[in-house]
């Protein structure tokens, strides 16, 4: 057996990143800066996109969205059942109600159908989420979209790399939030960035991110001299600093040999599961680009012969980190009591989240990873197999 514990998600951090942040430190200027600027600009560069602005989460970043697309009390937003706790939370914290649809069993993403099913005469938003990479069936969201007039919403949070139908994800809808959480595909840390396509939004969420201060307030304690300013609302400190933005430009540099990498471990599984009594991730669409940002297998105990939460104590006994992205939001009992959600009412997202685990894949994971993963699924189907007879 391995000697160390393979920690899931952990990041790929090269001698560049760690040169950059000392610069930064020995710079004396931490905060918001040009650093940022720079980040901002590359990235947008990288997506295709006409304006963004990084902060320092997605959660932030979802929460700007929703407020610059004007979602307050009184409205609601459609999101899907499989999602991070955070995409629903930004919706509440606007005061907004959050409606859930189910998702597709197949691609785990949200199904449109359910969508044009839960839109109501106080709809005013559509946050899809690119589950685990894959992009969502946006054709067919905007259209929903736009017959009623809604704006949408991209969580991005696994899609940096994704595209659908050579669109990139984030710059399909109205914004596009994106997550550089360690565990995701370009890390700062923590950080955040919103793209749009529209300059007021820009501006909006800019102003909203530091403290609802005019244009340019992280300028004023620069080397100009002390800089006034006007409070024109009341912001939130969803600032990026420079001491993250340095991480972020050396990440996006190897953004796409990343990709690369995570799609020859992808493919290993792919190979060494194929036989297996396990649900593997299903092929991608001919009009995807999927960002292979987790690699999730269903394990159905009726199938495989092991508990999914058996089956994950069996990889942690085999010192392999995995992940469970997610238990469905009706899962949870703060939900439940406050908006009388039910699991079995939204029931795809149950199985799948009842059912899914998520093995290793980040660039950091080795051949020799691959093969403790390999080794570790297989001996815990078998040992499902030995007790059955
Ligand atoms: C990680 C994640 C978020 C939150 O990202 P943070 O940067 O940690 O705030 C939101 N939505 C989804 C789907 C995520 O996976």
């Amino acid at each position: 057996m391995r000697d160390d514990f393979l920690i899931f998600g952990s990041p790929q951090i090269h001698q560049t990143e760690i040169d950059d942040v000392v610069g930064v430190l020995e710079s004396g200027w931490l905060g918001t800066g040009p650093k940022v600027t720079e980040f901002e600009n590359r990235f947008a560069e990288y997506k295709r996109a006409e304006h963004a602005v990084a902060v320092n989460s997605c959660t932030a970043a979802l929460h700007l969205g929703l407020l610059a697309g004007g979602i307050g009390p009184g409205d609601e937003v459609i999101t899907t059942a499989m999602t991070f706790c955070a995409t629903v939370n930004t919706i509440i914290h606007t005061g907004a109600t959050p409606v859930l649809a189910d998702i597709d069993p197949i691609s785990l993403n949200i199904d449109p159908r359910a969508i044009e099913v839960a839109v109501t005469e106080r709809t005013r938003a559509i946050m899809p989420v690119h589950f685990a990479g894959r992009p969502c069936d946006m054709d067919a969201i905007c259209a929903i979209a736009e017959r009623h007039g809604l704006i949408v919403i991209e969580d991005c949070a696994h899609a940096v790399e994704t595209e659908y139908k050579n669109k990139p994800a984030g710059t399909i809808g109205d914004f596009g939030c994106f997550s550089f959480y360690v565990t995701k595909n370009v890390v700062t840390g923590e950080g955040g960035m919103v793209l749009t396509t529209d300059a007021e939004r820009a501006a909006r969420v800019r102003m909203l991110s530091l403290h609802g201060m005019s244009r340019d307030a992280w300028k004023r304690f620069g080397g100009e001299g002390f800089k006034h300013y006007e409070v024109v609302d009341a912001g939130y400190k969803y600032n990026m600093m420079d001491l993250q933005a340095v991480i972020g430009i050396q990440q996006l540099k190897r953004v796409e040999m990343n990709w690369l990498r995570r799609g020859e471990v992808w493919c290993q599984y792919d190979e060494y599961f194929r036989d297996l009594p396990l649900t593997l991730p299903a092929e991608v669409e001919p009009w995807a680009r999927h960002a292979r940002h987790l690699y999730t297998i269903l394990v159905d105990e009726t199938c495989a012969g092991i508990s999914r939460n058996a089956f994950l104590e069996f990889l942690a006994s085999r010192k392999i980190g995995a992940g469970v992205h997610y238990m469905s939001i009706p899962e949870h009992k703060f939900y439940q009591s406050r908006f009388g959600w039910r699991p079995e009412d939204y029931p795809n997202s149950m199985k799948a989240g009842r059912e899914t685990v998520s093995l290793p894949l980040s660039a950091a994971v080795s051949d020799a990873d691959v093969e403790d993963v390999v080794d570790a699924v297989k001996g815990a189907v078998e040992s499902a197999c030995s007790t059955l007879r």
